[in-house]
């Protein structure tokens, strides 16, 4: 027997109708605020991801699911580990920022080469957003808002801590780099192996590293809002302003550094404690160089040099969904639903008047779902419709026709009854549970 990949979940029906509720809230919080919809590739170049994830981050180095192509020369691909490296492709391609400032969610599977866990897939699903074209700090605040009504939404508000940080702009960060790997390279044997290797990789992720003996080392290590500047500083300021003013609460964690390399100023992650370790259901962040970058190496092959990147600044997060269904089956779990509110038998003789009565039935109440079994015996359709978790069953045989009526079955008292044929016509007669 073939089973699905490891770390590829079958997500079943019963979850599956758990998934399509929480989109319609999440996609009618974004309809809300007046993001538009649009709909991406799952696979790109590999080389979109490799310049602008950052080649020294743990998705480029070790998790990016890449394969050939069959073209000749073969093009190198790459299974969508993340969503805004696309987004920001499909704006640029498609000059979505010429006049405008494009904002966007999108939704679906993307795929990391991870080790399986709870909360932890190597196909999981996000909902991503972009907002393009401003570099205030009310932009960054928009999001967190957005982000915040979801979890109202959602009644998830209490379960839900805002971490925000602000990683300067590029040459603050870079500074800062320079004094962190100076204070670290004297300390080096002290360090956990990965933060080790990452002192000449990727030095700030240190940062985040979840060993308490390089925390430790860390307390007395430069600190990146030393070496932010005062523009830097009033932006950051300004978005925890607008915060306090929209009453959402957050903590400032200076360690917070985030896995890819396109953000600058704002970054950002809602946390819960009721998840373990896989705690950050959402983040992101703000990264006003990465349209530009993306752009220089559309040309670069014709200007040899870099362009110097006009600034489209953007800001956006993507939401582990995922994670965010764990933790609503967690503290606030979703009623079930049945997928059926009527269920209608009809003998086989008459059978077809059975399914007309049906079809009729799905035309006239768009809010019942209704379902029939095939035709067979009575008592075979009278077992199915027990099953059903239809609160209502219509029972049409040779005598209803005559009578031009239906026999109605309630299935919570068992109680039976003969109306007029058009009675759910009627909504108050009967409506969903
Ligand atoms: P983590 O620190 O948990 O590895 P990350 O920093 O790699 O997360 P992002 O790339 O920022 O995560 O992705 C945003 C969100 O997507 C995460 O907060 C999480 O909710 C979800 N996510 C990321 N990787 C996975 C995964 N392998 N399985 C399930 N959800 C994931
Ligand atoms: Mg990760």
């Amino acid at each position: 027997m073939i089973k699905a990949i490891k770390g590829f979940n079958d997500i079943l029906p019963e979850q599956a109708a758990k998934w399509l509720q929480l989109e319609a809230v999440l996609a009618n919080v974004l309809a809300r605020y007046g993001y538009e919809h649009i709909r991406l590739p799952i696979v790109e170049q590999t080389d979109l991801f490799a310049r602008a994830i950052g080649g020294a981050t743990d998705i480029v180095e070790k998790e990016m699911y890449s394969f050939a192509d069959k073209s000749e020369p073969p093009t190198p691909l790459t299974l969508r580990p993340e969503g805004t490296a696309g987004a920001v492709r499909a704006v640029i391609e498609h000059n979505l920022l010429r006049g405008d400032t494009p904002k966007l969610w999108y939704i679906g599977p993307m795929f990391r080469y991870e080790r399986p866990q709870k909360g932890r897939y190597r196909q999981f699903h996000q909902i991503g957003v972009e907002s393009f074209g401003s570099a205030l700090p009310d932009a960054d605040s928009e999001l967190i808002a957005m982000t915040h009504l979801m979890w109202q939404e959602l009644g998830l508000k209490d379960e839900m801590r805002l971490q925000l940080n602000s990683l300067g702009e590029i040459d603050e960060r870079y500074a800062y780099r320079d004094a962190l790997v100076a204070y670290l390279t004297d300390k080096q044997d002290q360090l956990d192996e990965d933060s080790k290797r990452r002192l000449s990789t990727n030095p700030l992720r240190i940062l985040d590293s979840k060993e308490a003996s390089t925390q430790a080392l860390l307390a007395d290590a430069p600190k990146l809002a030393d070496f932010l500047g005062a523009e830097t500083k009033a932006h950051f300021e300004q978005v925890q302003a607008y915060l306090t003013t929209l009453g959402i609460d957050y903590d400032i964690n200076p360690h917070l550094v985030r896995g890819l390399d396109y953000y600058n100023k704002t970054v950002f992650e809602w946390v819960t404690d009721k998840l373990g370790s896989q705690a950050t259901v959402c983040a992101g962040g703000r990264y006003d160089g990465l349209v530009g970058q993306l752009k220089s190496m559309d040309t670069r092959e014709s200007k040899d040099d870099k362009l110097p990147a006009k600034s489209e600044p953007a800001v956006g997060f993507a939401m582990g969904l995922e994670r965010l269904l764990l933790l609503i089956d967690a503290v606030n779990p979703m009623p079930p639903m049945s997928a059926c509110d009527v269920f209608v038998v009809a003998h086989p003789e008459v059978y077809s008047s059975g399914i007309s009565y049906a079809q009729n039935l799905r035309h006239t109440r768009p809010d019942l779902r209704v379902k029939m079994a095939s035709a067979t015996s009575m008592k075979a359709q009278m077992k199915k419709a027990d099953k059903s978790g239809a609160a209502l069953t219509v029972i049409i045989a040779q005598q209803e026709l005559d009578d031009n009526t239906i026999s109605i079955k309630h299935m919570q008292t068992g109680e039976q009854q003969s109306v007029a044929q058009d009675w759910l016509a009627t909504a108050e007669n009967f409506t969903r549970l």
